[in-house]
């Protein structure tokens, strides 16, 4: 597929970026490769998004947001087959993200037509009473939207839809390595309606991001990808708003009364999701002494019985790493691991950018792969004695997105729930869970803001007070 024609803003002789499947290496399609020469026609373009996007009333957005989720729907099979080829996730994977986007884009109508403002009581306040008013919420006008390669639908999404809903125009940078997805969904807003020029894409690297960044113009960078270019965007961005959606290490704590088969494969579930490219995939899994033999030996069983391979297939369960360069990676931080004194359980076999799902126990907790976050089908074990040594394990980590827990005792869960610092506490769940309408984003280092619709709606837009002194006769 060519996405050339799509609505996408080219320059004449641009180079171009061919994207390719991480699974065979064909050529999946070819989008222009933007780089910060192509800002001015970008942002002239955007200007004009900006006044369209603020003129259009909230029953025209979340009329066209709501066409647009149809038209996902109507073409889940086509964004699914594109997701599989440009990202690597398995088929069954591609079609649960595609239905995501779907929601996420319906709760971004809801927004539109919900979240409007709210009265100000300004007679609680000694010496207003002759006063009455509201805010309302008005757009910010540009949005820098930057978006990563492992989730390159549902992600964009989560920008998009929260930006439109709240009448602002975005410049749209996808991934470099998997923008089809993203260029296909704004495809389906144009046809339902949307000005183009409300949602200008820009397909390029990091020049592009960067040049785009440090545009006074622009009013809020919403950027979801790694910590190195978190810190990179946030010292070039200057005086504007930051949302910030990065990595995880997410611990799962699992007690010795829990209910184990549905335990382990939840958490096989979690490790291996997406080829643990995923960042509230669970990482590190704490599991109490009385029952790690025995969880552990179902977890590698599990794990093992897991197919690798075609991500087309359906039987498939993990497909590719996104290059063989990441999974090159992975393989280097688990050989450091092992030489730092870690055993194998299962696993750690490279096939180009395939690599198996690999367990670890005994990891150094000096080891990068216990420190850093992995995102790759890594997985590390390990027993506790005392709930107490598990819950500072768990948040020994600089930064944080989710966490997981299993125990039938329910003082217990909401004690660890108080205690675990994570941007989101699963009882019962791994950390891999998310609902699109809840508050989603991390705690400690490098967390700024939340996405989930509201959320994210509510960061993309300002108040706006309206005050009325009624002038009172003596
Ligand atoms: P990445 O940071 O390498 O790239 C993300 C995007 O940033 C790409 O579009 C890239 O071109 C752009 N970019 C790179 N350098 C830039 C710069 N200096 N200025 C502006 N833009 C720049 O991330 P990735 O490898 O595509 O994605 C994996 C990372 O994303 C992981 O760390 C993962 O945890 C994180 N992630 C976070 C969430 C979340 O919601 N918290 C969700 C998915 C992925």
């Amino acid at each position: 597929m060519s996405v050339s024609s799509m609505a996408s803003v080219q320059r004449v002789g641009a180079k171009q970026i061919d994207v390719f499947s991480p699974f065979d290496g064909r050529l999946v399609g070819s989008v222009p490769c933007l780089d910060a020469s192509a800002v001015p026609g970008l942002l002239e373009r955007a200007r004009i998004g900006v006044r369209e996007s603020a003129a259009m009333p909230r029953h025209l957005r979340a009329r066209i947001l709501e066409e647009a989720a149809r038209r996902v729907e109507l073409e889940s099979a086509a964004f699914a087959i594109l997701i599989v080829a440009e990202a690597g996730k398995t088929l069954r994977q591609a079609e649960k993200e595609v239905k995501r986007c779907v929601n996420t884009l319906k709760l971004s109508a809801e927004e539109a037509r919900r979240n409007a403002g709210e009265v100000i009581p300004f007679e609680a306040y000694e010496g207003s009473e002759s006063r009455q008013g509201w805010f309302t919420r008005e757009p910010l006008g540009l949005i820098v939207a930057i978006t990563p390669y492992n989730d390159p639908l549902n992600l964009v999404a989560h920008k998009l839809g929260p930006a439109i809903a709240g009448g602002n125009a975005v410049i749209l940078k996808p991934s470099e390595l998997a923008p089809l997805s993203a260029l296909k969904l704004v495809e389906c807003l144009v046809d339902a309606g949307l000005p183009p020029s409300v949602v200008t894409t820009a397909t390029g690297g990091v020049d592009l991001g960067k040049a785009l960044v440090e545009l006074r113009e622009v009013r809020m960078v919403s950027f979801t990808g790694g910590f190195t270019t978190g810190e990179s965007i946030a010292r070039s961005a200057g005086l504007k708003k930051l949302a910030m959606d990065l990595g995880g290490n997410a611990p799962v704590l699992v007690l010795e009364d829990c209910d184990l088969e549905p335990t382990v494969a939840s958490c096989v579930s979690g490790a291996f999701w997406a080829a643990g490219q995923n960042c509230i995939g669970t990482q590190r899994i704490l599991v109490h002494c009385s029952i790690y033999e025995d969880f552990r030996e179902r977890f590698v069983s599990q794990t093992r019985a897991l197919v690798l391979g075609d991500p087309n297939q359906r039987a498939t369960d993990v497909g590719p790493m996104i290059t063989e360069q990441a999974a090159r990676r992975t393989e280097q931080w688990v050989n450091e691991a092992l030489a730092e004194g870690a055993l194998l359980l299962c696993g750690h076999h490279r096939q180009a950018g395939s690599y198996s799902p690999t367990v670890l126990e005994l990891v150094s907790h000096n080891s990068q792969i216990w420190q850093q976050e992995v995102f790759a089908p890594v997985v590390i074990l390990e027993s506790f004695d005392h709930l107490d040594d598990a819950v500072a394990l768990a948040n020994a980590a600089e930064y944080s997105l989710h966490a997981g827990l299993f125990t039938r005792d329910l003082s217990k869960a909401l004690k660890l729930a108080r205690q675990i610092e994570a941007g989101g506490v699963m009882i019962n769940d791994s950390s891999d869970y998310r609902f699109d309408a809840m508050p989603f984003g991390g705690s400690k280092y490098g967390s700024l803001g939340r996405e989930g619709v509201r959320f994210a709606y509510e960061d993309m837009t300002q108040p706006k007070v309206v005050c009325i002194n009624e002038i009172r006769q003596a």
